[in-house]
Formats: structure tokens, C-alpha cells, sequence
């Protein structure tokens, strides 16, 4: 029988391949760690259905899989660029953002180096026995066991409510866009969101990438199309040390401090919103944007189809009116959420839940379960309600993930202390700073 391993991860997303690239690291430093990463695809892709043209990362490219805590590991995105000899040309592009085209790449190059990452394995479901988590992977007879596992599978697209009704045909989720087979040639296309992928969309909507509508209608619940909050003690909240404080508040008030920070994490990028400002000057100046119907602040409440034709109803928060709009497409850029995977059904009952459902993690990325203390089951990109808005993103992956590597092996491996601090963010509440606290939110 093999040995069951030190870490199985589930999915081989950019979050569980920061931790491979990690341990690949201490591997070849001889400080072994039995590791299989499970990833239903047959060879990586960062959502590839996604991959609109012109997108661009949101992120620094030193926020990479491993740079922040592991500098010299050959799994960096500069180690990439000087592999494929193009170095001097990167920096000579001085480009603001890498274009996401070029790091999927990055990333794909990567999970190819990485031997514990397995291909064309969909978990399916997760067991726990006699001190080991036994995998089942889809056409393997025998489980596969580990000590501890580490969730890794992403999140589910968000659809709102009044959409779920008609979802398939002309209604549907932005998430496998670019791979669609589809045509709005003379059609009337609404495009429901105000984040990136919304602005993405609504783009190629106007260089008429899937043909030429004949009407295109942007609408977002935010009061206008907001740019993405790149500024320097907004990027703060992306330091581990914000992290560690906002860990430690207390559970009410951090529901309302992650949506005060939206923008900081979910806006769209100024680049993006300033080339789409200017097409869109252009084209008004040449009588071209007649079809193009930018609505910002409404919120969509609700969705009918009747004689072939969808009718949306949107609140209008500056007006506080209702409005309808008819068209014969509806594309939904409304985002993700997170979601206890359903292979995880048989172990569900022992896993601690908050009361929306989500999962109890610990400062270190445990999710807290009544198993024996030696087997840890870990979550990556599940904690925006725990740890914060850097949760979700790639800013401090390679960080998290040192962590997680730290705590498997109960030892400090990568040195995670932080020798500065610009901002002062106070220290733990006590009980009566805790209440003022409260009512100041
Ligand atoms: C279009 C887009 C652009 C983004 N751009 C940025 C950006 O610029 N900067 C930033 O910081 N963040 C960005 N993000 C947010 C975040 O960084 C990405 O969503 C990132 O891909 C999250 O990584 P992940 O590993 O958690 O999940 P995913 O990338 O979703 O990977 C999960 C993997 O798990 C696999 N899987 C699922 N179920 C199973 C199963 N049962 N068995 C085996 N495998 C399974 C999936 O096939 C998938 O490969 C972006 C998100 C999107 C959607």
C-alpha cells in the first residue's frame, strides 16, 4: 500500500499552485513533503473562458506564486521571463499591467515544472477514517489517502436570483465567455455588472467581437462605473500585518468593513476605464454610439421573457424609479461566491459552519472541524469574510501560502515576520473599545 501523502490538494487553480511551487522549493532543499495536487482539467488554465482581449491582471507581477516569501525559487514570474528571453524586453515595455494572456502563461509554464500537480483527476468526494482523508477521484477504484488536504477548487459564479429562471440559451454567466460560440449580430444585449469583467464585456460589446448588436445596455448597481483603488495606503490593506488586525475583529463588524472596501478590490482598472472613456468620446463625435447606453446606479430586480424578448427591471438609486428595458441577451459579469463544495457532502456534519454557511477558518487557513488536531483540512480563497479582501485576490497568495506550509510542518520554514509598519492599526479591541467600535460603524 502507498503511503499516505503529507498534503493532497484539491484543484490546481493559481491558489494551490502557489503551494506547490512552494513545496517544490523545500523538496529540492531535501526538506521533503509528500504532496498530490488533483486537478480535474486535463492540463492548467486560468480561466481561459475569461480571457477577453486585451485583459490585464490586476496585480504587481511580483505578487507572484512564491516572490513575497520565497525569492529565490525558480517558480517566479521573473525567473519565467528570463527563461523564455524576454527580459529586458518586459522591461523595456514598461508595461503598467501584464497582460493576463501572459500570465496564464507564466502560470501554465509553472504547473508544467511542478511534478506532484496530476491532471484529468476531478475529486468527488472526500472521506475520513482511521486518521487519514481518503480521496475519491472520478475512474480511480482506489482512494487516494492523506494526512491533510487543502481546498483548493474556487468559487461558483454568482447569479442573482431573479436571473436563475432563465439561465441557458441568450441568458448567461460571463464565465465562459471568450469560449462561446455565440452571435449578437442585430441583437439587443444587456451587460449586468460594473466590475472588470463587466467593462471587459461591455467593450468587446462596442468592437462588435461577437458580431454587431444592434443595442448595448451596461448596467451596474454602483452609482457610477468606479475605477479600482490602487493607491498606496489602500494597498495596505494587503499587507499581511492588515491582515493579522483584521482577522481579529470582531465577526459583526467585518461583514461591513469588506463591503466598504469594494472598490479596493473589485473596481475596475483606471487603464481600462480610461481607454473605454475615449473610445467611447470618439465614437460620439462620429454620431457612433447611438446603440451604447451606459447605465451606472441601477440595481436589477427583476427579469420576465415574453414574445421572444427578455424584459429587465432595474431600480434607478438616483432617481429612486423603476425602469424596464427589453432585450434579446443578457450577459451576467456578476461575479463569484463561495460555496462548501459538494464533495465535501460526507464530511459536511463535521465541518464548523457561521450562519450563512460558510466556513469557520482559523487564523492559518484551517477550516475548524471536529477531526483529530494532526489532520488539518485547509481552504484558500474561502475566507473573504475572515480574512479580508485580499482573500480572493493574488496579492498575498505565496503568503498565505507560506502560512499553510508553516503550519503543516509546525515549524517556521519561510520567515513571515514583517519589519515595518507605515500604518498604525491599533491593537486587539478590548470589551468597551469593542462597543464603541460597534456604533461607530
Ligand atoms: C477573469 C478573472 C480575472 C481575475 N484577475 C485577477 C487579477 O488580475 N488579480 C487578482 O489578484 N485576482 C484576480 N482574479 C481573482 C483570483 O485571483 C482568481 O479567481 C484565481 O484564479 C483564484 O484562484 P483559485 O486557485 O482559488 O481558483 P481557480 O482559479 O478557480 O482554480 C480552481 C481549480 O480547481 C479545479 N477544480 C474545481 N473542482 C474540482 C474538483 N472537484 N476536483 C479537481 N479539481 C477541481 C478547477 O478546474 C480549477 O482549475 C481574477 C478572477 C477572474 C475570474
Amino acid at each position: 500500500m502507498t503511503l499516505p501523502l503529507d498534503l493532497a490538494g484539491l484543484g490546481a487553480g493559481p491558489f494551490n499552485l502557489s503551494i506547490a511551487a512552494l513545496i517544490d522549493g523545500l523538496n529540492s532543499r531535501g526538506e521533503a513533503i509528500r504532496s498530490s495536487f488533483f486537478e480535474r482539467k486535463p492540463s492548467f488554465s486560468w480561466h481561459p473562458g475569461m480571457l477577453l482581449p486585451d485583459a490585464r491582471v490586476q496585480t504587481s507581477y511580483l505578487k507572484d506564486l512564491v516572490t513575497g516569501v520565497a525569492p529565490t525559487n525558480p517558480h517566479s514570474f521573473l525567473n519565467y521571463l528570463v527563461s523564455h528571453k524576454r527580459f529586458y524586453q518586459f522591461l523595456s515595455a514598461e508595461l503598467s499591467a501584464v497582460s493576463r494572456a501572459e500570465y496564464a502563461n507564466y502560470l501554465k509554464w509553472v504547473s508544467e515544472r511542478l511534478p506532484m500537480v496530476q491532471y484529468n483527476t476531478r475529486v468527488q468526494s472526500v472521506d475520513f477514517s482511521e486518521g487519514h482523508f481518503l480521496l475519491h477521484i472520478e475512474g480511480e477504484s482506489e482512494p487516494v489517502a492523506a494526512k491533510n488536504i487543502c481546498l483548493g477548487t474556487g468559487k461558483s459564479p454568482y447569479v442573482p436570483e431573479c436571473a436563475r429562471p432563465h439561465m441557458g440559451g441568450n441568458v448567461f454567466h460571463a464565465i465562459g465567455i471568450a469560449q462561446r460560440d455565440f452571435s449578437v449580430e442585430g441583437l439587443r444585449v444587456a451587460v449586468v455588472g460594473g466590475g472588470q469583467t463587466g467593462a471587459e464585456v461591455f467593450q468587446s460589446m462596442m468592437d462588435s467581437h461577437w458580431g454587431a448588436p444592434a443595442s448595448v445596455h451596461w448596467v451596474s448597481r454602483r452609482q457610477n462605473f468606479e475605477p479600482l483603488d490602487e493607491t498606496p495606503f489602500t494597498n495596505e490593506f494587503f499587507t499581511p500585518q492588515y491582515v493579522d488586525t483584521f482577522f481579529k475583529l470582531p465577526v459583526n463588524a467585518k461583514q461591513n468593513i469588506v463591503a466598504s472596501q469594494k472598490l479596493a478590490s473589485d473596481g475596475i482598472s483606471p487603464d481600462t476605464l480610461k481607454a473605454l472613456y475615449q473610445k467611447l468620446y470618439e465614437r460620439a463625435i462620429t454620431g457612433q454610439t447611438d446603440h451604447l447606453d451606459l447605465r451606472p446606479y441601477r440595481e436589477l430586480t427583476g427579469m420576465t421573457y415574453a414574445d421572444g424578448h427578455y424584459t429587465l427591471e432595474m431600480m434607478n438609486g438616483l432617481h429612486q424609479q423603476l425602469e424596464k428595458l427589453q432585450v434579446d441577451v443578457v450577459i451576467l459579469c456578476t461575479g463569484f461566491e463561495s460555496e462548501v463544495p459538494a464533495y465535501l457532502d460526507n464530511l459536511r456534519h463535521r465541518l464548523s459552519l457561521d450562519e450563512d454557511g460558510r466556513f469557520n477558518l482559523t487564523r492559518n487557513f484551517e477550516v475548524v472541524w471536529d477531526g483529530p488536531e494532526a489532520n488539518r483540512i485547509f481552504a484558500v480563497n474561502a475566507g473573504r469574510h475572515s480574512h479580508g479582501i485580499a482573500e480572493p485576490q493574488m496579492s498575498l497568495m505565496c503568503w498565505r501560502s507560506a502560512s499553510i506550509i508553516n503550519t503543516l510542518l509546525g515549524e517556521p520554514v519561510f520567515d513571515l515576520e514583517q519589519s515595518i509598519n507605515l500604518v498604525n492599526w491599533g491593537r486587539e479591541a478590548q470589551p468597551e473599545v469593542e462597543l464603541a467600535f460597534d456604533m461607530a460603524i
